[in-house]
């Protein structure tokens, strides 16, 4: 159980100015919960106080961490928002008034209400994304806490946290949130499922640990002696992602990073020093090697991927990366939150808007589609769908929700050439505009300066806003 000790010694770890604020803040809403409880029959200030250590443990600034403590406060309790600015500052009245707005979405009231909340919570990262955070964190500690609702409740909010949350925080890469949410959420949705692969994982796990440890000594000793800074973990696939293998139609047997050894060095040349050490020690596999260093996935996710054989001619996935790129794999956007005091807003959004791709769809589909369903739909469609991943000629690799075409491509690749483009090469076969690009495709654009431009029934081949949204503009619409 986390106590408010808990929560004032992880923020002095590495904010020691704003502890007193933070005490501050938990003392008035312990007060204003007075006499509530939670389900469970807890004091109902856990909950914040849980939500709070949730920020906490991603490091969050100050004014988050208070906004965390007093969430529910404006709907539970008499105080508004004004008083909030008055007592604290106008930014924690702020994020508490955005989180308050979207937490009445509720599956059971009417559908129109859902999209429009829906919309709400999506949007709201475009104004804070703060908001959504600790949106996330209020909605794990919730999920944690599932046990003390109703059957129908439980499988309801798996489900919503399932549809949203989780495609959310894969958009802004905290997969440590992501992967807990979707656990959880498959425990309620599918029990039975869910037991089963736990208790064959945890088999699996027993007869392949002893291999990894031997490799992580090895490897560690090898680091040392050459002087690398260098931290080594176990880690392992969580139960959702064994899950979605098996519903693929792979065997357990053969999911290679159901265990994976976690490389962690100080600096990214040592992570290609550490690559050269591994693979000296342990075959790789060719096709298995990936490069997300020089190619970073979308959500900011950086790290060498390795499959080597191991001792035992077991297969093992390791990850080679630094510190700070772990940092950005465990809680994405937020790794960057202590780089500057007060300034953590500002600085987030401007890294959505420059460095996350889907910021700027999400602001094309949301100046697109005025109805709010059909707004939820393109986002499920566009943002929070499978990705497919090809190469531009020059290697560099680009993320696009499946099904998209080559229209679609080459309005987000190189909008100059897009209007002239009349075919390309894939896999240096020729094929149509209108060609579904499939994973690991070579994509080289041909283009022809005589040609019309885009045809009005580009708008039909195309899968994403932005694309529809060029072409229409081409044709004088
Ligand atoms: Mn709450």
């Amino acid at each position: 159980m986390i106590t408010k000790e808990d929560l004032f010694n992880k923020i002095k770890e590495y904010n020691s100015e704003e502890v007193e604020l933070v005490k501050k803040a938990y003392e008035y809403a312990e007060n204003l919960h007075n006499g509530q409880y939670r389900q469970s029959g807890e004091p109902y200030i856990s909950h914040p106080l849980n939500v709070a250590y949730i920020l906490a443990e991603m490091h969050a600034d100050g004014d988050t961490i208070c906004a965390g403590l007093l969430h529910d406060t404006l709907e539970d309790t008499n105080i508004t928002k004004e008083d909030i600015a008055h007592d604290f500052n106008q930014n924690i009245a702020s994020l508490v008034d955005g989180v308050t707005k979207l937490s009445k979405m509720n599956f059971s009231s009417k559908q129109d209400q859902n999209y429009a909340n829906t919309r709400k919570i999506i949007t709201g990262i475009t104004e804070d994304v703060r908001i959504i955070i600790i949106k996330l964190a209020d909605r794990l500690h919730n999920m944690r806490t599932l046990e003390y609702k109703s059957e129908f409740k439980q499988k309801e909010n798996s489900l919503e946290t399932m549809e949203i949350f989780v495609p959310l925080s894969y958009l802004i890469g905290a997969y440590r949130i992501k992967s807990e949410l979707e656990d959880l959420s498959l425990r309620y949705l599918k029990p039975d499922v869910y037991m089963r692969i736990q208790d064959k994982k945890e088999k699996l796990e027993n007869e392949c640990i002893p291999c990894l440890q031997e490799m992580l000594y090895k490897i560690e000793k090898l680091l040392n002696d050459r002087n690398v800074p260098n931290e080594i973990k176990v880690r392992t696939k969580n139960i959702y992602g064994i899950y979605k293998r098996l519903s693929e139609g792979h065997k357990l047997s053969d999911i290679h990073d159901l265990l994976a050894l976690k490389i962690m060095v100080d600096e990214v040349d040592n992570c290609y020093k550490t690559l050269g050490i591994v693979h000296d020690v342990y075959h790789p596999i060719n096709e298995r090697f990936k490069d997300y260093i020089c190619n970073p996935k979308t959500n900011m996710y950086s790290s060498l991927h390795t499959t080597v054989f191991g001792p035992n001619d077991r297969l093992v996935q390791t990850q080679i990366r630094t510190f700070e790129m772990d940092k950005i794999a465990s809680f994405g956007l937020t790794a960057y939150w202590e780089s500057e005091k007060g300034k953590a807003r500002d600085l987030m959004q401007q890294d959505l808007k420059n460095k996350f791709q889907f910021f700027n769809s999400l602001i094309e589909i949301n100046s697109i589609f005025g109805d709010n369903q059909e707004f939820v739909r393109q986002v499920k469609n566009e943002l929070f769908s499978d990705k497919v991943y090809v190469y531009t000629t020059k290697g560099k690799i680009i993320e696009l929700p499946k099904g998209s075409t080559l229209i679609d491509y080459v309005y987000l690749v190189d909008k100059k050439v897009a209007d002239t483009m009349v075919g390309a090469f894939v896999n240096d076969i020729l094929v149509p505009v209108d060609y579904v690009l499939k994973n690991k495709d070579r994509v080289k654009v041909i283009t022809d300066e005589l040609s019309f431009g885009p045809k009005e029934d580009w708008i039909d081949k195309a899968h994403t806003s932005l694309a529809k949204k060029m072409i229409k503009k081409m044709n004088g619409d």
